[in-house]
């Protein structure tokens, strides 16, 4: 199916703010090996209509303040609310296909709670390696009814970490007992007279202008698509991301939360939520894969590549130039200097694995991933070089050709322009020159004019490394890809 207007790129978040480094104070972060698990559960309701109890603290509008810097120690990818996250593939037509992006945990489910945690899989694996902690968002963190965070600050110290306000519904006497109020790492916000509250809060104004301060300097750095590999940007990122830190750990929050401030934060949020009907099964549909893997094990590989392309045109997609990338880049010999070279430039970072990180992988489909890296490993292997075998190795160039040609790939790269008739006639070339090349070898010279034949040699001694130990990179041929004098797009 062809689309009539291109598929715009889906630019990936940039990194959320981090330190570069742990600040010097301990007291400036937190770590996830402090933390505890909660041990207030959920509230679900037998039915979805049914009101919540009153009287139970955990049924009341819920928020969260996070006030230090958090180090991720022990990998275990939560969002602000202190939940596991969301995982969302990427999409064929964003500038990383194949990976993960991180999300809030109550994306899908409460979209109105959303912390905007997102973080791309790579960036996030460098943030712990580095143990580089997270800057705190500036913005109170909101529940749903009925729920809380899943790990918790240590009691002791907690509200340093935590400050954890419910608000006390209208409906529930002052002097009423309420349950499981038992600690000093809450605060219960209760309605009082509009002039109490104002005189009550000195403070706010003050707050109110740090907060604002803190938006503005994020806004200034997530306004700007961020590029890893510019050395400016990173510093201003950095800088920003230690003077939002450095305003969080001096601003004194105020004790006293007026229920008209948490009336505004809870302005939008819905009371009771059920996950959309049929969301669950509407993802799990569209991801559905036409390709078993009930006979992987015994398929021969070219039945392996074909249903690896089958894939790759349906729910695969978002892996395939991945895929061509990694196999491309760590081999030269494929198709030979001058088109690869073009393939780099025509391409450049798009479907990459950057630096440092795994290559793109469906992680909820182990079958996929053992197809891929074994497909990976049969694609690139030396081995097949001896003689015998080279119309194996022109198989293999001919499946990533193939990929190339996909209609589906082509369709969503169109906003690339990219020269798709160019680099599959680049990719035809090599692959018969180099059958006619080996055919006139080896049984009848006079297949190919002097000239061809040297061309096809000098090509055939670049690509097959045993024996090419000081090649001159083939300069190309023909009406294919180098003779069109491109230099760049
Ligand atoms: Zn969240």
């Amino acid at each position: 199916m062809a689309f009539t207007t291109p598929l715009a790129i889906l630019p990936l978040p940039p990194p959320p703010a981090y330190l570069p480094t742990l600040p010097k104070k301990k007291d400036e972060y937190f770590l996830a090996s402090q933390l505890v698990r909660n041990q207030e559960k959920d509230l679900f309701l037998a039915s979805p209509n049914q009101p919540l109890p009153v009287d139970n603290r955990l049924a009341w509008p819920h928020l969260h303040l996070i006030r230090l810097a958090y180090v991720d120690d022990k990998w275990r990818r939560l969002c602000w609310h202190m939940r596991g996250i969301e995982k969302l593939l990427t999409p064929a037509n964003s500038d990383y296909p194949g990976r993960n992006v991180y999300a809030c945990h109550y994306l899908f489910s409460h979209p109105e709670c959303d912390c905007k945690y997102r973080e791309v899989d790579f960036h996030y694996e460098r943030r712990v390696r580095k143990k580089q902690p997270l800057v705190a968002p500036t913005d109170w963190i909101i529940f749903p009814a009925g729920q809380g965070p899943e790990w918790l600050p240590p009691r002791r110290g907690r509200t340093a970490i935590i400050k954890r306000i419910w608000r006390q519904p209208d409906e529930v006497e002052e002097d009423e007992p309420t349950q499981a109020i038992d600690g000093d790492d809450m605060l219960v916000v209760q309605r009082v007279p509009q002039q109490a509250q104002l005189s009550a809060s000195p403070d706010r104004p003050a707050l109110v202008d740090v907060m604002h301060q803190m938006r503005t300097i994020q806004q200034q750095i997530l306004n700007v698509r961020f590029n890893d590999e510019d050395r400016v940007q990173l510093l201003a990122h950095e800088r920003a991301s230690k003077e939002i830190h450095q305003l969080a750990v001096n601003a004194s929050l105020p004790h006293v939360v007026t229920a008209e401030a948490v009336d505004v934060v809870l302005h939008n949020r819905v009371q009771l939520h059920n996950p959309r009907p049929g969301a669950q099964e509407a993802y799990a549909a569209a991801r559905r894969t036409i390709v078993d893997e009930d006979n992987y094990v015994e398929e021969e590989w070219d039945t392996r590549l074909h249903q690896l392309l089958r894939w790759f045109r349906t729910d695969g997609l978002t892996f395939a130039l991945p895929f061509i990338r990694e196999c491309l880049d760590n081999n030269n010999n494929l198709f030979g200097a001058v088109v690869q070279d073009q393939i780099d430039r025509l391409f450049g970072a798009l479907g990459r694995t950057p630096h440092d990180s795994k290559p793109a992988r469906p992680e909820d489909d182990d079958g996929k991933h053992r197809r891929l890296d074994d497909a990976y490993q049969f694609i690139t292997t030396q081995a097949h070089e001896p003689i015998v075998e080279r119309f194996d190795a022109n198989a293999k160039r001919a499946f990533l050709r193939d990929i190339l040609a996909l209609q589906e790939l082509q369709d969503a790269y169109t906003a690339y322009q990219f020269p798709w008739r160019k680099i599959l006639d680049a990719a035809d070339e090599v692959i018969h020159l180099i059958s006619a090349t080996f055919e006139a070898r080896d049984f009848d010279l006079t297949r190919l004019s002097p000239e061809m034949f040297k061309k096809g040699m000098q090509l055939v001694n670049e690509v097959y490394v045993l024996d090419s130990r000081d090649r001159a990179p083939w300069s190309g041929m023909g009406s294919g890809f180098a003779s069109y004098g491109w230099t760049s797009r």
